[in-house]
């Protein structure tokens, strides 16, 4: 321990929420019985030269922060620290991990917490006046990044701390609605079924979100009636190669903005020889304006396990990781029982389906960190640490997931995985389909499917869009915006490209004339300032750098923001060129392309 947090102990309900999570204590080494110097017995020496055991857990420290964050509603200097003791974890790194989340606070706050989101397609459908309305009410909230509910715009999460965490969510947010939620969050209505997200639910030619609105989410024979559980028999029968050969003929590339193919991927991670391999699925979607992992969690969860338990097949991992936005409690909820349901079945475990193939996984929650959707920060979180990006090479197919091959897919990919071997390669890649998630000002927002080459004029036709449009913003916070005589852009990773911007996770978000391109701006360059870890110098100066500049011109149009728009190219430029992952290599696409493009405050 290189740090101690003075005298500070755990209260009881603190303690009692570790040792929930990690078992009472065993020795005097991790706050057990003689901890307090009353002794150590011949047992605590024994466990003390065992030490390495405990700080094996390491991975156990967010799971544990998240135990205290849900029963007490913040996390004590004496809750850390008996945290730490319990895990080996010098509190100074615990420190370190605990500010970096925004969904932990380290100071007392109210049990009930309510998060509003502020971010862009909740700005651009009255968030302010929502937060307006919970402040003239004297209700106590936190701004909130994105939280995923862009096509019920402008949303709000209530998070009600206690021994049964108790969360509501309010989309879309008036105030007075949001306050009631915040006096008795358990009374708030259920949240709309996940296929009321999906416009096109129930028509012919969907695959990806076919299921979503016909299948009952909880029900894992009803999953299996509408063919889940096939594509897994199939992997089985062609065995782990044959599986990657299929994923890799079909094309599949990644659906997380790198479009990397994903059966070279699978390749790399299952011919290492070093062992053991993992599997991790990225369900930490955050870029503003995202949404479609959710919609497919909670309306077809049964899809993402099976997904995750053929891809475990063929790159020879034994143990899969899903990490969960931690804004997301339904989703969780879902996959939960999912994974019950399927050990229960023999569809996980020590004999999955009674082919001697032993695989299970293990859901991480997030806990509002942005730059953890990049694959490496994820595996930093998983593990313990700060959620920050690492130097690549080497890549996560050789060292990975504690320092082991891995193979990291995102939802939207993995249940691609599922038609690919139902359908064979060659059909899929026929008729292979992308998910969009359209919001802002059209009248239909949520998540669309279309063939790979549909136009984003086709798009917005189904969604609705406004009459007065004033530019459309592709890829989200990292993506770049489009004007309305664009709309002949095919919505292919080539065809975004070769328009000079990018398809990104699929984000769509539609703005009428009557947004202030500015303050969307500004916004932009807060959310990049926010979640920015800060391990680089470009990106930790220059985000702020960039919001800076555009304070100042925040009013100024022509001369009297031409000097302001020269730094912020020169400051993009530096991002772009010496940042070390994408978030700062992206944080100025956004501005850049509203200024090129759309021409702001010529
Ligand atoms: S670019 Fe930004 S987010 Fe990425 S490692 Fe550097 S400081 Fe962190």
């Amino acid at each position: 321990m290189d740090l101690h947090f003075g005298d500070s102990r755990p209260t009881d309900e603190e303690r009692a929420a570790v040792d929930t999570l990690l078992g009472p204590p065993v020795s005097a080494w991790d706050a057990g019985p003689g901890s307090d110097g009353s002794g150590r017995s011949e047992k605590d020496l024994r466990w003390a030269r065992g030490g390495h055991a405990a700080r094996e857990r390491r991975d156990l420290l967010l799971p544990g922060l998240h135990a205290v964050n849900d029963r007490v509603g913040w996390i004590s200097e004496g809750a850390l620290a008996y945290l730490c003791r319990r895990l080996m974890v010098p509190p100074a790194e615990a420190y370190g991990v605990a500010t970096f989340y925004s969904m932990f606070s380290l100071r007392p706050r109210p049990t009930t917490v309510v998060h509003a989101c502020t971010d862009l397609a909740c700005a651009a459908r009255g968030a302010d006046r929502v937060c307006a309305g919970l402040e003239a009410a004297g209700v106590s909230f936190e701004r909130s990044p994105c939280l995923g509910l862009c096509e019920r715009a402008p949303a709000a999460l209530v998070v009600r701390a206690g021994e049964s965490p108790v969360t509501a969510v309010v989309a879309p947010a008036a105030a007075g609605a949001v306050a009631e939620a915040a006096r008795a969050p358990a009374d708030a209505g259920p949240e709309p079924v996940a296929a009321d997200a999906v416009p096109q639910a129930g028509q012919d030619g969907l695959v990806l979100l076919r299921r979503v609105g016909a299948v009952d989410p909880y029900s894992l024979d009803d999953y299996r009636a509408h063919g889940g559980y096939t594509a897994l028999r199939r992997a089985f029968a062609l065995g782990p190669a044959a599986v990657i050969r299929e994923v890799t003929e079909s094309g599949l590339v990644g659906r997380g903005g790198a479009a990397f193919p994903t059966g070279r991927k699978w390749q790399a991670t299952a011919s290492q020889p070093d062992g053991p391999h993992y599997l991790v699925c990225n369900a930490d979607e955050s870029e503003p304006g995202t949404f479609k992992d959710r919609v497919v969690m909670e309306g077809d969860p049964y899809a993402v396990v099976e997904a995750m338990t053929v891809a475990g097949y063929a790159v020879g991992a034994h143990r899969g990781y899903l990490y969960l936005r931690g804004e997301y409690p339904r989703a969780l909820g879902l996959l939960e029982n999912a994974l019950t349901q399927a050990r229960a079945r023999g569809l996980l475990g020590d004999d999955v389906l009674g082919q001697g193939y032993a695989f299970d996984i293990e859901i991480r929650r997030g806990a509002g960190a942005y730059i953890c959707g990049e694959e490496t920060a994820l595996f930093n979180s998983i593990e313990g640490y700060r959620g920050e990006p690492r130097s690549k090479p080497p890549f996560p197919v050789e060292k990975g997931l504690f320092g082991k091959p891995t193979a990291a897919n995102n939802v939207e990919t993995l249940v691609n995985v599922l038609p690919v071997l139902t359908r064979g390669a060659e059909a899929f890649a026929a008729a292979e389909t992308k998910l969009f998630c359209v919001s802002g000002s059209v009248s239909r927002p949520g998540v669309y499917e279309l063939p790979f080459g549909a136009t984003l004029g086709d798009l917005l036709e189904l969604a609705g869009k406004p009459e007065r449009m004033r530019a459309v913003l592709l890829g989200g916070a990292a993506g770049g915006f489009v004007r309305p005589d664009e709309m002949d852009i095919p919505l292919t990773f080539e065809g975004t490209r070769a328009a000079g911007t990018t398809l990104g996770s699929g984000v769509v978000l539609v703005l009428d004339d009557r947004v202030e391109l500015p303050r969307i701006l500004l916004r932009i360059a807060e959310f990049f300032r926010d979640e920015s870890c800060g391990q680089c110098v470009p990106c930790r100066v220059g985000t702020v750098r960039q919001e800076e500049a555009l304070r100042r011109i925040a009013d100024r149009t022509g001369a009297a923001a031409v000097d302001d728009i020269a730094l912020l190219r020169e400051v993009g430029r530096a991002m772009r060129d010496a940042s070390i992952c994408g978030l700062g290599q992206t944080a100025w696409n956004a501005v850049e392309s509203a200024i090129d493009r759309l021409g702001a405050y010529a």
